[in-house]
């Protein structure tokens, strides 16, 4: 997915998953490099405060950003080792300077969630669709960043011009006696370019392609590692969106109208997502579950940024011993939300929740996530982990634990730093706990009840819902709704 860069299918010179090599290879002048990594410095900081979100996190997810000649233009390589690294060639960066680079870099990034959201490989294989990738992402890429014009190298335009695609398109179909379709209809989304370009009697080939990676003799276009990398920037921008970030939610929105809808694919991704929250969709009889999609919703203010104070509690009680009074400690702005997920190992758990969630939490970054099940009694475990401490796997959770019945003032003495689990106390301040139980239990009051999140399952007791103080709850169900 090199940025522009002429013939198709080149081969790169080096193994491109070879970090050391790509670095050792010929390298450019220290003053270039220098100067190269500063504009892809700058470039990204302006992505991060303004200019797109998604790709701000697209970013923080490749910390291997390379300079290398290895590469005549940029390309971000999906490895196989689940990172993908963004090798930019310094010299090409410097003539292109700031404002090109940052088009070069919306351009890669963008490149990966296309990737992403169209992944079938019919589609990947039919070079018209190569095409209308490149006239889409520079389309999207002239508008977000507000240009008129395609980077320059050396007073000539660099990359596919939409504009002048879209010239032949008209030109073709006036000459077959068919209606074209104007610029912006065109342009729409990214499946009506590809399915305009196809009515052409000679659909372009493209004059300068991305090298897609998926040659077998690179590093590879791995299509998990994309799936990891954009599925969780998304999330992220998501989360950043419901937290009340404007350019967050303008970008997902813009990017959903171009792509919900167009393949079944990209409506699945988004499903999957909830990312339906933004549009302020209701529940449609779809693959996901609307309480998912509340969930993102929920969790995103509960994990809300902002200062806490935290009770450090061994030196707490340390200095209480000493008769001192216990102190508050401040935390930085910068830290990790903690978040707790408690199960109910009583009840019958639907198939695929617990996964689900594992993924959900996993994805979301500047999270720290402590896993718990219960009944009687809390044990904290590892997802993954499971059968190992003695949770049954998804789907077949039953009164394994019987007799002892269930207690969700366990989880809340636990949470709470009153009682310990082999002796350890739980040391964090959580900013959520999400219980997923049917909801059978004495109620409780958590100290700070506006942190709870109650998932209670198919046949539950949601009685949270009408507590006092009334606590966030949803019913979990399942496909067959
Ligand atoms: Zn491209």
């Amino acid at each position: 997915m090199a940025y522009g860069t002429r013939a198709a299918g080149h081969r790169p010179v080096v193994d491109l998953a070879d970090r050391r090599a790509l670095e050792r290879w010929r390298p450019a002048e220290p003053a270039v490099v220098a100067e190269a990594r500063r504009l892809k410095e700058a470039a990204l900081l302006d992505f991060g405060l303004t200019e797109s979100v998604v790709a701000s996190w697209i970013y923080a997810k490749c910390p291997h950003q390379i300079p290398t000649t290895a590469v005549e233009t940029a390309a971000v390589v999906a490895g196989g080792d689940g990172s993908c690294p963004l090798l930019y060639n310094p010299e090409f960066f410097v003539r292109l300077g700031l404002e090109g680079v940052k088009f070069v870099l919306f351009h890669e990034a963008r490149h990966l969630v296309h990737r992403h959201l169209f992944a079938d490989p019919e589609l990947r294989a039919d070079p018209v669709f190569t095409l209308a990738a490149e006239v889409s992402i520079n389309h999207v890429a002239l508008v977000r960043l507000g240009r008129t014009e395609l980077p320059q190298i050396d007073g000539r335009p660099t990359g596919v011009d939409p504009r002048e695609i879209h010239e032949d398109y008209v030109a073709d179909l006036t000459a077959q006696g068919l209606d074209p379709l104007g610029y912006d209809d065109f342009v729409e989304t990214d499946m009506t370019v590809f399915t305009e370009l196809r009515r052409m009697s000679q659909p372009p080939v493209p004059a300068a392609s991305c090298v897609h990676l998926t040659d077998p003799g690179t590093a590879g276009g791995d299509q998990e590692t994309i799936d990891e990398v954009v599925s969780s920037s998304l999330l992220n921008s998501l989360l950043a969106a419901r937290r009340g970030h404007p350019g967050a939610e303008r970008e997902l929105l813009d990017l959903m109208d171009r792509t919900d809808g167009t393949s079944e694919h990209a409506s699945r991704v988004w499903g999957r997502l909830g990312a339906g929250v933004l549009r302020g969709e209701t529940p449609r009889t779809r693959k996901v579950d609307w309480w998912q999609r509340w969930l993102v919703d929920v969790l995103a203010s509960k994990l809300r940024e902002g200062e806490r104070l935290v009770y450090p509690k061994k030196r707490g009680a340390l200095l209480a011993a000493l008769g001192h009074d216990p102190m508050l400690s401040r935390r930085g702005p910068v830290r990790d939300k903690v978040l707790v997920i408690a199960y109910d190992t009583s009840g019958s758990m639907p198939d695929g929740v617990v996964s689900w969630l594992t993924e959900l939490v996993g994805a979301i970054d500047g999270v720290v996530a402590h896993w718990l099940s219960f009944d009687a009694v809390v044990m904290p475990f590892r997802p993954g982990e499971r059968s190992e401490t003695g949770v049954p796997p998804d789907g077949v959770w039953g009164k394994v634990y019987g007799g002892g019945g269930t207690s969700f003032q366990a989880v809340a003495d636990y949470v709470e730093g009153r009682t310990a689990v082999d002796g350890d106390h739980f040391e964090e301040i959580p900013d959520a706990v999400v219980m997923l139980t049917d909801g059978y239990a004495p109620h409780i009051t958590p100290a700070e009840p506006d942190k709870w999140i109650w998932l209670i399952t198919a046949g539950g007791d949601d009685w949270p819902d009408h507590h006092t103080p009334p606590m966030a709850c949803h019913r979990v169900t399942t496909g067959d709704r």
